[in-house]
């Protein structure tokens, strides 16, 4: 019997799991600069939040969820993405009374749709996303994206392309909606089941599917920019003027809708281009989502997120050939020679680690020169060999192993030695 990760599931072995660190303390570090602070949500939700809060008739509801009952008999889903769960979290714990708003709230955390596997798409991953909760101000909008594309470039991503859109209010997208309908009408026979029963309940939905994107109908449909409302305009104007005060360039693509149902106002999403890439290219994506706190029992309130994957954000750094600067550790190998050696080095080990210098030692009795290799590989910064006539000394020479140099240190002095 042989057993294998789960498709669409990957372990993340040493070697790699120091990378997804490094990202999530860029990730960490940033959120602290623009204030937004770390929300941790369970994995599983009742199924109604989701079907609720992302909608429906979108493909995550219809079709990607890990849906199952307890041994009560509810119906639970593991979370197919994070912003029901935020918002959920923001209504129960009455967030809205805060003193201070808006709520700037963060996660990161597995998500899990089922979905066909390829590279850069599994049925579990890690998205990191923000949700900003209680305004309403086009300043904002501007923030989260500049947020979203801080993450890439402060890990030295380029050819990004910020692509925006606005999906106007109630109203524009009653008039964009009867304007599809009258589209697509002569030529929903041509179209994919999907596309047929969105007609009716969300014909907008139509111009995000997978199956149907190179109909000719597509690129013909009517541009929900066309029927945008002077307020929704102008708040769009209003959001663009911020992305070009904190300097970050966008496109604006008027067919830009977003899979997921609760988005009014702004969205928008982060590309990668050029070569290296396979053929998924979006790297993060989000909007603004003025009706879903109250969809999901709460105030209403507005607010705006974004979420992005790990997975994908590592991709496209091996993609641009991009090394982050990890750090090895280990600051001292100790080599022993003969059993009585062995004994200090267990103690000098643990003085060493219990001072906040990370040490190793062997523990397969093997000869002084493959220690000596493994201390090599492992790129310690100092060596020490252990014997009999160190023991007897009570000192030992420290080799630096980037110069060479060798310093005699006493054993007493070995911590505060090393430390400096
Ligand atoms: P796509 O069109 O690629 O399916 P989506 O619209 O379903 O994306 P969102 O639900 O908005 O994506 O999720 C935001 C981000 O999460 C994506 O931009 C991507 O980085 C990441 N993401 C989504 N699904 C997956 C997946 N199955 N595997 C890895 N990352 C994913
Ligand atoms: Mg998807």
């Amino acid at each position: 019997m042989s057993f294998k990760v789960p498709k669409g599931t990957q372990d993340i072995l040493p070697g790699q799991t120091e990378k997804w660190q490094y990202v999530e303390g860029v990730i960490r570090d940033l959120c602290d600069k623009y204030r937004y602070n770390e929300l941790r949500t369970p994995m599983f939700e009742s199924t109604e939040l989701f079907q609720r809060g992302v909608g429906d008739t979108t493909d995550i509801v219809q079709k990607e969820m890990y849906t199952f009952e307890d041994r009560a008999g509810r119906s639970l889903t593991l979370r197919p993405e994070g912003t029901a769960s935020a918002v959920r979290a923001y209504v129960e714990h009455k967030m809205f009374g805060q003193a201070d708003q808006p709520v700037k709230l963060y996660y990161t955390g597995p998500m899990f749709r089922y979905e066909r596997q390829q590279a850069g798409r599994y049925r579990q991953f890690v998205q990191f996303g923000v949700e900003a909760i209680g305004s309403a101000d086009p300043a904002i909008d501007a923030e989260v994206m500049a947020l979203a594309m801080n993450v890439y470039t402060s890990l030295g991503l380029k050819d990004l392309k910020l692509v925006i859109n606005s999906l106007g209010d109630k109203e524009t997208r009653e008039g964009h909606r009867q304007a599809l309908i009258e589209h697509f009408q002569p030529v929903i026979g041509e179209l994919c089941g999907d596309c047929q029963s969105r007609l009716e309940k969300n014909p907008l939905r139509i111009l995000d599917c997978k199956v149907d994107h190179k109909h000719p109908a597509m690129a013909t449909a009517p541009a929900l920019t066309n029927y945008l409302t002077e307020e929704s305009s102008a708040y769009f104007t209003k959001v663009k003027e911020y992305l070009d005060v904190l300097d970050v360039p966008y496109e604006v693509d008027p067919n830009l809708v977003r899979g997921l149902d609760y988005y009014n106002h702004t969205a928008f999403e982060i590309m990668i281009t050029g070569d290296g890439f396979g053929s998924i290219t979006t790297l993060c994506g989000g909007g603004r989502y003025n009706g879903l706190v109250e969809d999901i029992g709460g105030p209403a309130m507005p607010g705006i997120g974004f979420a992005m994957s790990i997975e994908r954000l590592l991709l496209a750094l091996d993609a641009k050939n991009i090394e982050l600067e990890l750090e090895n550790h280990l600051d001292i190998y100790v080599v022993t020679m003969g059993e009585s050696a062995k004994l200090k080095a267990v103690e000098l080990v643990n003085q060493f680690r219990q001072n906040g210098i990370s040490a190793d030692m062997d523990y397969l009795e093997r000869k002084m020169k493959a220690q000596m290799k493994t201390a090599d590989r492992q790129e310690a910064k100092f060596v020490i060999v252990l014997g009999d006539a160190e023991l007897e000394e009570q000192a030992v020479n420290v080799k630096e192993m980037a110069t060479g140099n060798q310093q005699k240190v006493a054993f007493s002095e070995l911590v505060t030695y090393l430390k400096k």
